[in-house]
């Protein structure tokens, strides 16, 4: 194969071993391709294929996306992680509504002007929907390039980055750009792996700079290493009489913004005095302090966040809720909301301990 060019050689192993039935290579319209693309970002196909499968069951145009609620968008993203990909692809598709007559744009500049869409991102939904030719550099194209080339260098820097795209666009090929944009994806993602490329099987293999000097497990290299900070903060599971729990809505930005929580308090140590003195005043509850839960931890990109759970009983008899942020949540009739993964486990834990601890 080596009289070929990286991307014949490409199109040739695409045709014989390339993925062709994943849900959104179906029907592939730029709306379909999108949702799967946004989906995909930091998340692996197998993982994505149940959430994208009830997203289209419920959204299956653009237009039943933008008139939805935000909480059910991100009910339905619930355990994807990254909440930001949700609000932002409800964000788009009001803006399509709203200033493309519902219409999903055709043009590269439009799309990228779409919150949460970047350059890559619109060159794989114009590339695979209407195969339109826009390269794409994805975390799967810089690897296979990075290798093939021996880059050197975290692909992040934008030297790195600026050099990678040039290549993207020199190897993309004006004809057939759908199956290259999916094949060089894929063989990223089966062959060309993050840990134990399998370059025997690989078509590249005969020209591929990486392997030729046994740098294949060296690169694309990797990012500098930095320690995260710890952040700790107290949830509190304030119950009330009829067993319903207290959830607040986090700020549209930020961190789970959008998503429901626990009231938080966010001292490092909180003694039952403070958390009994807080709640009467921030939530106008008499509270007794029932149980401690073990601590648990949730990491971010740029830190870990060490959550103490701490089970409350209200005291009074007081179901209302002190404004619209607010809400009483039944574990045992959970409302379609959208939940931080720690959250949502906490609830599963509470529903199945609240019987016995209520007992004690
Ligand atoms: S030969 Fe190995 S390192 Fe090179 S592109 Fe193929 S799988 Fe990647």
């Amino acid at each position: 194969m080596k009289n070929q060019s990286f991307n014949q050689r490409l199109l040739a192993w695409f045709d014989r071993h390339g993925r062709k039935d994943l849900p959104w290579q179906q029907n592939p319209t730029p709306y379909r391709v999108w949702v799967s693309e946004i989906m995909l970002q930091q998340t692996q196909v197998a993982t994505v294929i149940p959430y994208y499968q009830r997203f289209m069951q419920r959204f299956s145009n653009v237009l039943d996306l933008a008139n939805a609620a935000q909480d059910e968008v991100l009910h339905l993203w619930t355990g994807l992680g990254y909440y930001a990909r949700g609000r932002n692809l409800h964000k788009a598709a009001q803006k399509i509504r709203d200033e493309h007559q519902g219409e999903f744009p055709q043009d590269l500049e439009q799309v990228m002007a779409l919150p949460g869409i970047g350059r890559s991102t619109a060159g794989a939904i114009l590339s695979l929907a209407l195969d339109q030719h826009h390269a794409i550099l994805d975390g799967n194209v810089k690897r296979v390039l990075a290798r093939y080339h021996a880059i050197e260098g975290w692909p992040g820097t934008s030297v790195v980055e600026k050099q990678m795209w040039q290549l993207a666009e020199q190897h993309t090929p004006t004809k057939h750009t759908a199956a290259y944009t999916q094949a060089i994806m894929d063989l990223g993602a089966t062959i060309c792996r993050r840990s134990k490329p399998l370059c025997p099987l690989c078509p590249q293999n005969s020209e591929c700079a990486a392997l030729a000097q046994g740098m294949q497990n060296q690169l694309p290299s990797p990012r500098p290493k930095k320690t995260l900070p710890t952040r700790t903060t107290t949830m509190l599971m304030l119950e009330n009489r009829a067993g319903e729990i207290l959830l607040q809505q986090r700020p549209p930005a930020g961190i789970w913004g959008g998503l429901w929580s626990f009231p938080e308090l966010n001292q490092e140590q909180s003694n039952d005095a403070l958390i009994q003195q807080w709640c009467l005043e921030q939530l106008g509850h008499d509270v007794a302090i029932e149980e401690r839960w073990p601590s648990l931890r949730h990491s971010f990109s740029h830190f870990h966040l060490e959550i103490l759970p701490v089970y409350l009983r209200s005291r009074g008899q007081q179901t209302q809720v002190a404004d619209n942020n607010s809400t009483w949540f039944s574990p045992a009739t959970p409302a379609n909301i959208g939940l931080a993964a720690p959250v949502k486990a906490l609830l599963t834990q509470l529903s199945i301990e609240i019987p016995t601890l209520r007992a004690s």
